[in-house]
This record gives structure tokens, C-alpha cells and sequence, in this order.
């Protein structure tokens, strides 16, 4: 009799399994939910990017947008990133194709830089900048908010934190949806290689060694992403599904 009854539950069971993986998980007509599907990726619910051969080096702001300006040696972040972008399309050699969303003094608008990452499948964009705020605030911090970008964020703020040793005010790692960690279809990252309004670390922005270390360091952890993958980087974070980003948020 027990066992009549187990066989009919496993049995019932089995059949609801089946129904509620139906709709949709089929393959058939309907959206499909699983992670590879561009609706779902494009939130970067995946795993992060491995054997990638594109990386898109987008240098923060430019042209009128010169972003932070450092109170102490003048230097504007437009300038002192796309310096640092250009040393790291060097150090990145020939093992990467490597586009870079500016070359030059120009303005390029935000939403007009996810539009561009987005015309390269099987690359990642790394956005570099360097930051600005009060009281002794110093350190690199990197941005991430997708799940397939966690990894590579990871090893670039780790490899940049050998070279800017900061026991204060380092920030490190950053969830934070902004429109270049959020809105590409690509895994994306956003570099804040140090604090422009801090007077010690401003001059060591300034020098020119400095920026290329700054350089090497994450050339070295897009190698190793691309090597590696999510290898030996821990439990991935959860995907959060939340909206694109836009202009009028807060945090921009
Ligand atoms: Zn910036």
C-alpha cells in the first residue's frame, strides 16, 4: 500500500516537474529564461569572460567633460586617463585586439559608449578613470555590477592594489550600476586609478612611471581574466536584475 502510494507521488510529482518546465524552457515558441539567452545575458547573469581576443579601452570623459582636476599639480582626469589607456593598449601587445573608444581630446557621450561596446561580440570594456572627493579620500576602487564582470573587477583592483599600497581610504572592490557597468551587453568594468583630489597620490598620477605601472598592473589582470576565467575567484555574486542605467541616476 506505502509503496503504491510513493510510486503514485513520485510519479505525480514527475508531472508537475515536466508542466512547470514547460512554458518557456522548451526551446519551442515563447522566451526563453536561460542564461544564455539575450534576455538574460544582458544583464550578465553568466559566468565571467575567458579566451576573450577584443578588449575595448574606453578613457574616461574628454573634450569640455574634463572631469576631475586636481587642485595640486592641475592635471585633468580626461588627460590622465587617456594617457593610462594608451600605455595599457601597449602593454596589452599583440595578444588583443584592442579598441579604444577615444584617441584624442573629444567628448563621447556615455550612452553612445555602451552603444559602441556593444558592436563587438566576445570582448570586454574596461572604462578608466581616476577620482576625485574629499578629506583624505586616496586609493584605486574598480566598479562592477554584473555577475560576468565580478571576476575580471576582482583581478584588476587586486593587481592595482600592489601597486597603490593605500592602508587608508583604499575602496576597493564597488558594486555600484552606473551606465558602463550595467547598460553594455559586454562584460564592463570602471577603473578609478586613484584620487586626483588627494595632494600625495595627485602627484604620483603626475608622473608619467607611475601611470605605467598603473598600466601594467591591469594589463596583467585582463591577461590572467582571459586565461583563466572565473578560476580560483570564489562563488560568483548573484545576479541583480535592475533596470538600465540612466542619466537621471543618482550616483552618475
Ligand atoms: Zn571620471
Amino acid at each position: 500500500m506505502m509503496t503504491a502510494f510513493l510510486r503514485f507521488s513520485v510519479g505525480a510529482l514527475a508531472a508537475v516537474l515536466v508542466s512547470c518546465a514547460a512554458p518557456g524552457g522548451g526551446g519551442g515558441a515563447g522566451p526563453k529564461a536561460d542564461a544564455s539567452s539575450p534576455g538574460r545575458s544582458e544583464y550578465g547573469n553568466r559566468p565571467g569572460p575567458r579566451g576573450f581576443r577584443t578588449v575595448i579601452l574606453d578613457a574616461g570623459h574628454g573634450g569640455q567633460d574634463s572631469g576631475a582636476v586636481s587642485p595640486w599639480t592641475r592635471q585633468k582626469e580626461k588627460d590622465a586617463a587617456l594617457d593610462t589607456v594608451m600605455r595599457l593598449r601597449r602593454e596589452l601587445g599583440g595578444g588583443f585586439q584592442v579598441v579604444l573608444m577615444r584617441d584624442g581630446d573629444y567628448f563621447v557621450d556615455l550612452d553612445d559608449r555602451v552603444r559602441r561596446a556593444n558592436t563587438w561580440p566576445n570582448a570586454i570594456l574596461v572604462s578608466v578613470h581616476y577620482n576625485s572627493g574629499g578629506g583624505g579620500s586616496r586609493g584605486t576602487e574598480t566598479f562592477y555590477w554584473r555577475t560576468d564582470s565580478y571576476s575580471l573587477a576582482r583581478r584588476i583592483q587586486r593587481s592595482l592594489s600592489a601597486v597603490v599600497p593605500s592602508e587608508r581610504g583604499n575602496r576597493g572592490l564597488v558594486r555600484r550600476r552606473i551606465r558602463l557597468t550595467r547598460n553594455p551587453e559586454i562584460p564592463c568594468v570602471l577603473v578609478e586609478c586613484g584620487y586626483l583630489s588627494n595632494s600625495g597620490e595627485s602627484r604620483l598620477i603626475a608622473d608619467s612611471g607611475h601611470r605605467q605601472k598603473l598600466a601594467h598592473a591591469i594589463a596583467g589582470a585582463i591577461r590572467a581574466q582571459a586565461a583563466e576565467g572565473d578560476a580560483g575567484m570564489g562563488p560568483l555574486p548573484p545576479p541583480i536584475f535592475a533596470p538600465m542605467s540612466r542619466p537621471t541616476d543618482p550616483r552618475e
